[in-house]
């Protein structure tokens, strides 16, 4: 697949246009049909924006990078007039009566939306098998998932249908994916991207970011999408900053911190020697390796599960079937019709999870639990913390091994839990995170993660970029 730099060249050079390259993209969409990628796809739409893409550039008033590059977008941000499902029943016929915010800036920028991508329902799973509308095939194997819970757009992006996707990510959500299908997916640091419009799971963890086919281009998605924003007060108010400029430093005099607890027990063997390899060659680039502790990061999945649902159940208590959404026809009293609307049309993993985190929260269970959790992530953040002070960016696998085998969701949805490992510690401490292809096992790609320090993207860009090199 042609990078967006790429793409954007050619059109700059007149060798394609707009509109060209948002019907490929439809056309690819079409045929890939079976990976059940996208939920829905916007062609008209779509080909409208082109034609008015390359008429601005006509007019010399391009706008920038991504004006008139085809991008997907998760189906849980809204966009004004389509419809928004969160992959679940409950909103199958949902249409957004306004745009999230990171959806409205890269339309602002000239990319065009051609279709909004499949997903756990709610953002709740690890492995896109919780979809109401099907799971997503992994393009590279498909006896294998493509990870979750933003597994459309990293298919998206996999599968050649657009260079660059949107993903959201509250406890692993882009970077899983991002390893299970050899993309490149950022979590930004939580503040950095506004999550108006994103369909609220986790409001402490969720965070919006890019899926690319190398790092540049996530770097470009995020200079567009971040900033301060007066519908989301948790946006950081930090100038911006260029994100693409420091992306050729290397790697020369930087410390890498490898946490002892990362890369112990629980790691397939394969992975570990794919990432083993890659740190040597940082090593050998000029780079210093160092081992860092987090004492505390056994603790990391079981708090967030406890967090991560206790706000589930409260975001999701808006779907009572009167306001918006689907309505029970069998229900004739209101309680009733609470009931019998959301046990119609939330699906099994997000009812499992509204019980879990309504009881974690009711009166008698909420210090045992809920009270419990918001001390572990503290003490989380104190290792992460304490581990920057001896180094710049902390490298960890994403995942502990190949992605998960087709099915297991239902047959040991523990194992699918525990597969969140390495990711959800960031969403607890709002660090920023990349994963990005490195070295192979079983013929698969293997994902590298790099942590950073909270709002530096800049810094965790550069490395990134340095570990692309030594894998291409
Ligand atoms: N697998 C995690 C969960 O199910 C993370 C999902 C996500 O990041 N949206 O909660």
């Amino acid at each position: 697949m042609e990078t967006v730099q790429e793409l954007s060249a050619q059109l700059a050079n007149g060798s394609t246009t707009a509109v060209k390259l948002a019907a490929a993209s439809l056309d690819k969409i079409e045929a890939t049909k079976n990976l059940n990628a996208y939920i829905s796809v916007l062609n008209e739409r779509a080909l409208q924006r082109a034609k008015e893409s390359d008429e601005r550039r006509a007019a010399g008033k391009a706008i920038g990078p991504l004006d008139g590059i085809p991008v997907a977008v998760k189906d849980n941000m809204c966009l004004e007039g389509t419809r928004t499902t969160a992959a679940s029943k409950i909103l199958e016929n949902f249409v957004a009566p306004y745009t999230a915010t990171a959806v409205k800036k890269l339309e602002e920028a000239g990319a065009i939306i051609v279709g909004k991508t499949n997903m756990d329902e709610f953002a709740m799973g690890s492995s896109n098998e919780n979809s109401y509308f099907g799971p997503v095939k992994n393009p590279l194997d498909e006896s294998r998932v493509p990870g979750g819970s933003s597994g459309g757009s990293a298919v998206a992006v996999a599968s050649g249908t657009v260079p660059c996707a949107l993903g959201s990510d509250t406890g692993g959500s882009i970077r899983q994916p991002a390893a299970c299908t050899g993309t490149v997916g950022l979590k930004p640091t939580y503040g950095r991207v506004s999550r108006y419009g994103l369909l609220a799971y986790a409001s402490s963890l969720d965070q919006i970011g890019p899926f690319g086919v190398c790092v540049k281009d996530a770097a470009t998605m995020l200079n567009v999408i971040c900033g301060i924003d007066e519908h989301d007060n948790t946006t950081s108010t930090r100038p911006l900053e260029d994100f693409t400029q420091k992306l050729d430093e290397g790697v020369k005099g930087k410390v890498i911190g490898i946490p002892a607890e990362y890369f112990g027990k629980g790691l397939d063997k394969n992975c570990k020697a794919a990432i083993d390899t890659m740190l040597q060659n940082l090593e050998k680039e000029g780079a210093t390796l160092k081992e860092v502790s987090l004492p505390n990061i056994s603790h990391a999945v079981s708090s967030y599960y406890i967090i991560a649902t206790a706000e589930a159940s409260s975001n999701l208590s808006r779907y009572d079937g009167v306001r918006y959404g689907y309505r029970s026809k069998e229900a004739h009293k209101l309680f009733d019709l609470y009931a019998k609307s959301r046990s119609e049309a939330f699906g099994k993993e997000v009812q499992r999870r509204i019980l879990l985190g309504s009881y974690v929260l009711s009166a008698g269970f909420y210090d045992a639990y809920y009270v419990q959790a918001q001390k572990v992530r503290r003490l989380i953040t104190d290792d992460f913390n304490k581990a920057f002070e001896s180094c710049d960016v902390i490298a960890s696998p994403t995942m502990p091994g190949l992605p998960l085998k087709c099915g297991m969701n239902e047959s040991d949805p523990m194992a699918v839990y525990l597969s969140d490992i390495y990711t959800v510690s960031l969403n607890l401490s709002g660090l920023p995170g990349i994963s990005l292809p490195c070295g192979m096992a079983e013929g698969l790609p293997v994902g590298l993660q790099w942590i950073g320090k909270p709002f530096g993207e800049t810094e965790l860009l550069s490395v990134a970029a340095a570990t692309e090199k030594l894998n291409s």
